[in-house]
């Protein structure tokens, strides 16, 4: 693995795959023993030597997660705008091949269905759309975004990549944050699941999230969707890929996410099969690696793995989410994204927090401390 200042640059998976999988017991008792810890160690952390330390490795998890952020967690929810899309990803319900209905909101939708969500009590919103530009382009988003600034203490965006310019212009407009996910780092599994459109260039996507913290973002998002390549892999490049950020962008604010597979129109079937342990011990590790990173654990994940989750390292978790456009004006749901695993409420997973001793916190930001 390299870092250097200009390119984060992703070795082959091979070479990671023989090197997190020769670690042993006492590579994992040695790296529990350090107060920080290194690349090396998050690959120990990763390896299968580490799965029977995985109650002393959630605990550690846990202290940090604490030490850090309190007995809080932060609540989102996503409003999905438009569901046309370019791109053929393989594993996508919106996969410009599959044959869904279609839908992008205009403007005035757009703010109805917000109204909704800050009348359920959300502050912080994620704007969905596919990678449509010519349908939901940078006007479009900008437009938006000013519309619904006013309304909430958060805008964040997961839309095609953009330049760095057009994530300027965005982030005046009132957007703060851009989640952007590589889905994969392994390039050989990258090249097999994209099949057509413009998401096919895997470095245009690699250094996009550069390029959102370089317009000035408060915070940038990345992650790996689980089900594509090892795990494993995908975890030690994920956490270089957030170190790598750090030490260029050290004003912004970073996030990792873990969407697993989830079914979708188009029936992919994962390539390879991560457990809720795999996907406990990817969590801790990140949470071990970089104490200080906002991790994601969105409704993807079923009701009792995130009631258990609680606490052990995530930090923010959406809350009645529908993965259609206009899906929370109405309660036709056809031509989702996914359909997701767990589908309590805002007040339901409010509740589910307070009952387990923690904050649910709607708003950590005032945009009267943006400039
Ligand atoms: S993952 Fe994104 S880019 Fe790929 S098909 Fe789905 S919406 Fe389009």
């Amino acid at each position: 693995m390299q870092i250097n200042d200009s390119t984060f640059s992703v070795p082959g998976f091979p070479e990671l795959y023989d090197n997190i999988n020769n670690k042993s017991a006492s590579d994992v008792q040695a790296a529990l023993g350090r107060d920080q810890c290194s690349r090396e160690d998050l690959a120990t952390l990763l390896s299968p030597a580490a799965e029977s330390f995985l109650p002393q490795i959630a605990a550690r998890s846990r202290q940090i997660t604490t030490q850090r952020f309190g007995r809080t967690t932060q609540i989102y929810a996503p409003l999905y705008l438009s569901s046309f899309c370019v791109n053929r990803c393989a594993y996508c319900g919106f996969a410009a091949d599959n044959k869904i209905p279609r839908r992008k909101l205009t403007v005035e939708e757009a703010e109805q269905e917000a109204e909704i969500l800050h009348k359920r009590g959300f502050q912080h919103v994620l704007l969905v759309t596919g990678e449509a530009p010519a349908k939901a382009g940078v006007d479009y988003l900008e437009e938006i975004a000013r519309r619904l600034k006013d309304k909430f203490a958060a805008l964040s965006i997961e839309v095609q990549p953009l330049e760095e310019d057009e994530y300027a212009r965005l982030f005046k407009a009132g957007i703060t944050a851009v989640a952007v996910y590589q889905e994969t780092y392994d390039r050989v599994v990258y090249d097999q699941v994209h099949l057509a459109g413009k998401k096919c260039d895997f470095d245009f996507r690699l250094n996009t999230p550069a390029r959102a913290a370089a317009a000035g973002m408060r915070e940038v998002g990345i992650g790996a969707l689980l089900g594509l390549s090892d795990w494993r892999c995908e975890g030690l490049v994920l956490g270089m890929h957030l170190a790598w950020l750090r030490k260029r962008f050290w004003q912004t604010g970073f996030t990792v996410s873990f969407p697993r597979l989830r079914p979708a129109a188009g029936a992919f079937s994962p390539l390879v099969n991560v457990s809720e342990q795999n996907l406990s011990q990817l969590i801790f590790a990140l949470r071990i690696f970089d104490p200080d990173v906002g991790l994601i654990l969105s409704t993807r994940e079923e009701q009792r793995f995130r009631d258990g989750m609680l606490g052990l390292g995530p930090t923010r978790y959406s809350a009645g989410s529908c993965t259609a456009p206009g899906g929370y004006s109405s309660d036709e749901h056809e031509g989702e994204q996914f359909s997701v695993g767990d589908h309590r409420s805002i007040t339901e997973i409010c509740a589910m927090i307070t009952d387990k001793g923690f904050d649910p916190v709607c708003k950590d930001w005032d945009r009267t401390f943006q400039a």
